[in-house]
């Protein structure tokens, strides 16, 4: 049985939460809000709890958890040493979408980290994330409340057309903040290592650090990374199950040149007898006259974009047709969230330099 716990996400109501952390502390799984995406939690130091977020989302057992801490005194329970210079980062980056990955405590269950001497880490900003860490009084291990390979929850339905049924506790604290997963980034390499980008841009995340951070070329999404070392580029992604076709240009300077190349493959795609739906931005999509059209947003306010972003590639799976083209954005600040999780969920990517 799967329990709906409606809250209040600013202040959230005292008996919610006392509910959901005994669910917690008695070993069970709670879907909760976190300012990123809705995440399924667990008591980490308890091995068959964990086991049990892996076995109900389908993930496989070798895509690690981020744990999630309200403090940086927390933080010292699962990690063995915070270097100097992260702790500064810390104090001024937390709480918020930021994971750090450090090396683990022994006491942090193998099962969390995937069998990794390191462990991924963040305090989320999320109140009702924050005051369920805080009433259970140890860390939360929570990777997103969704089925593996589906795009990420960002409002309650999404969790419970995924987890209905399989779970303990669902909050419901409405739409989430940011709506792309936190940026990942590994503090044991000097410099530090992006391990997937998320709301924190790498812009930011240079000026949060001091140094230029090293970015892997697989960190854009293009190609599948050989080994787990940031899970979410091993496998497909945020995907929705219909073929998505991805445009993107080099430069998005001359909206035109996109719009021309969307209306050449929709046309191809139309006279070859598919359905086809155009996912565009709100200063394109006047001009896909014939297409099933959602716009993601205004180009002008990225952080929209991301936050549509997975409702929407949702909402192509209920629509009438065979597949969905959709534009691509700029690769600033949230940008390159944008584009990494586009670039995994896409079947088909049509890369322009102009
Ligand atoms: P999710 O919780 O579904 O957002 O996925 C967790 C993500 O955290 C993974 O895809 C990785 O990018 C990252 N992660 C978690 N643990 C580790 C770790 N020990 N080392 C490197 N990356 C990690
Ligand atoms: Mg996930």
């Amino acid at each position: 049985m799967t329990k709906i716990l409606k809250v209040d996400p600013i202040n959230p109501e005292p008996e919610v939460l006392s509910e959901a952390v005994a669910t917690l502390a008695s070993g069970g799984l709670v879907a909760f809000p976190t300012e990123t995406v809705y995440g399924l939690g667990a008591d980490v130091f308890n091995s068959d709890a964990v086991s049990k977020v892996f076995k109900v989302k389908g993930r496989p057992a070798d895509n690690p958890l981020i744990v999630h801490v309200d403090s940086l005194q927390m933080l010292d329970e699962v990690v063995e040493e915070v270097p100097d210079n992260v702790l500064h980062v810390l104090k001024r980056a937390w709480p918020g979408p930021l994971t750090v990955i450090l090396r683990k405590k022994p006491t942090v269950p193998n099962v969390v980290t995937a069998g990794l001497p390191a462990v991924a880490v963040r305090c989320p900003a999320h109140p009702v994330a924050l005051a369920l860490i805080k009433g259970l009084g140890r860390p939360v291990a929570a990777p997103s409340a969704n089925l593996s390979g589906k795009p990420s929850p960002t409002t309650a339905e999404h969790v419970i057309n995924d987890l209905y049924g399989k779970v303990d506790v669902i909050i419901d604290g409405g739409d989430t903040f940011f709506g792309v997963e936190s940026t990942v980034i590994n503090v044991l390499t000097d410099p530090p290592t992006l391990l997937r980008p998320g709301p924190i841009g790498l812009e930011e995340l240079t000026k949060l650090f001091g140094k230029d951070i090293n970015v892997p070329q697989h960190i854009r999404g293009f190609s599948e990374a050989e080994v787990a070392l940031s899970p979410g580029m091993k496998y497909r992604h945020y995907a929705p199950e219909k073929p998505l076709v991805l445009i993107e240009l080099s430069d998005y300077g001359d909206l035109s040149k996109l719009v021309n190349e969307v209306l050449t493959v929709v046309n191809e795609l139309t006279s070859s007898g598919f359905k086809v739906a155009v996912i565009g931005s709100d200063e394109t999509l006047s001009y896909y006259t014939d297409a099933v059209k959602l716009s993601l947003g205004s180009r002008k306010n990225l952080y929209e974009v991301a936050k549509n972003l997975f409702k929407v590639l949702r909402n192509v799976d209920r629509l009438d047709v065979d597949v969905a083209v959709v534009e691509g954005f700029e690769e600033k600040g949230i940008g390159l969230a944008i584009m990494n999780r586009l670039r995994k969920a896409a079947t088909r990517k049509l890369i322009k330099t102009y």
